[in-house]
């Protein structure tokens, strides 16, 4: 269906408006700009960068910089224009937005052809404290300078840190953590918190056999089936999910990564169109994490998706645009995942779930992929579909 065509003539220089600069709304623009580089794009964000978040538990070992691309070398590099601001909506507003096809910014009238919505999920509310380190910390701060001022302000010799979540967010953090600590030749004690009986429960059984018999090897203590109730005055408070007894360990900071909000998703159909009390909204589109398409491809939240989505979503733009009726479906399935264990080692699959990767063939897995994603930032876009 990728060869449906998209590059055609269009009855004008059509104006796209973005909301978002994550995976997918990079997708959306690079792909339109490639194919239509007449069209007028704008795409609105809060922050300055765009943040290559697949990148950020490796803030132990690189310097921030390294994950963050300014939207101004955006601009210049695909003519498009970043507004840095933050849009609140409802479904009366997408209503709204296709009817108007117009949205107004700090008093600044911006008239688009197509509005697309790819503004991510947000992160589980969890109360913060200066004991506490969120993934909003890291996107501010490097983990090593986060731990380093962590491990200053305690007077212990001996400290505990604990990390909340064995999702893939999790255990790639963990790892890091757990390396660095080394490095600097900390005698901190490291524990993992997890709900669950096992860790990665998303991903086939196989990952949580690995990833426990490494912890294992680095001394890591796991407290399977535990709730994060509170981390505070050197100590991290948990609820133990079968007893339900509540107890209290020993830890200077907690990095709480208890995943993201799955309530508020936009529903789209399965050509990217946002679909709003049960009306098609043919010229406002969604992809990335905030998106679920009603079709049999991955919904999952992965870069990977929010990429296929979003270039999808430009194709479907430029159909509908010069053709209309002739849009493509979403069918893009996952063709493998890759959870870091630290620089030298990684647990994935590839091809089908039950065909497990691990040291050094998963993370050049991992390493192929993300070089795709930073040809693809800087122009060259070798994504087959
Ligand atoms: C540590 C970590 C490692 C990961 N590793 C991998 C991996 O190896 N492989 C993989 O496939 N996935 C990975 N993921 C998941 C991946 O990062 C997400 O699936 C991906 O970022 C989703 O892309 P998105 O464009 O939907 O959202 P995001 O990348 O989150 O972008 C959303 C953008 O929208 C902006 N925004 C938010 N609200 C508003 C608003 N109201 N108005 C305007 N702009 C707004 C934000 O500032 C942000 O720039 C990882 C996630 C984490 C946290």
């Amino acid at each position: 269906m990728a060869l449906l065509p998209f590059n055609i003539a269009k009855q004008k220089k059509i104006k796209v408006v973005i909301i978002g600069g994550g995976y997918a709304g990079m997708a959306t623009l690079i792909t339109l700009a490639r194919y239509a580089s007449d069209t007028s794009i704008t795409i609105i964000d809060p922050r300055d960068q765009h943040v290559k978040t697949t990148h950020l538990h490796e803030t132990f070992r690189y310097p921030l910089e390294d994950i963050l691309v300014p939207f101004h070398d955006i601009e210049n590099r695909f003519g498009c224009r970043h507004i840095k601001a933050s849009i609140d909506f409802t479904c009366q507003d997408l209503h709204r937005f296709q009817e108007d096809r117009r949205l107004i910014v700090d008093g600044e009238v911006f008239d688009f052809d197509y509005l697309v919505v790819t503004v991510g999920c947000r992160d589980r509310v969890v109360e913060e404290s200066h004991e506490k380190l969120l993934l909003k910390d890291f996107e501010a701060t490097p983990g090593s300078e986060l731990i380093t001022k962590i491990l200053n302000s305690s007077n212990q010799s001996n400290p505990s840190i604990s990390v909340v979540g064995g999702g893939a967010t999790g255990i790639q953090f963990l790892f890091e953590l757990r390396f660095f600590l080394n490095r600097i030749n900390s005698e901190t004690t490291l524990n993992l918190v997890h709900s669950k009986g096992r860790v990665l429960e998303l991903f086939p059984a196989s990952f949580n056999d690995y990833v426990q018999s490494r912890m294992q090897d680095l001394e890591i203590n796991f407290y399977p089936n535990c709730y994060f109730y509170q981390q505070q005055s050197g100590q991290i408070q948990l609820t133990n999910r079968l007893t339900e007894k509540r107890f209290a360990l020993p830890s200077i900071a907690s990095l709480v990564f208890l995943g993201k909000e799955m309530q508020n998703n936009l529903s789209a159909n399965a050509f990217g169109q946002v679909i709003v009390n049960h009306q098609v909204l043919p010229n406002v589109f969604t992809a990335g994490d905030y998106s679920n398409y009603e079709s049999i491809g991955s919904n999952a939240r992965t870069a990977q998706a929010a990429v296929r989505k979003g270039k999808l979503t430009a194709r479907n733009i430029l159909r509908h645009a010069g053709f209309p009726g002739l849009l493509e479906p979403y069918v893009h399935q996952d063709l493998g995942s890759v959870v870091n264990l630290g620089a030298h080692d990684a647990v994935g699959w590839l091809g089908t779930r039950s065909n497990l990767v691990t040291g050094i063939s998963a993370l050049a897995i991992k390493e192929i992929v993300e070089a795709q994603y930073d040809l693809m930032l800087s122009g060259v876009d070798t994504y087959l579909v």
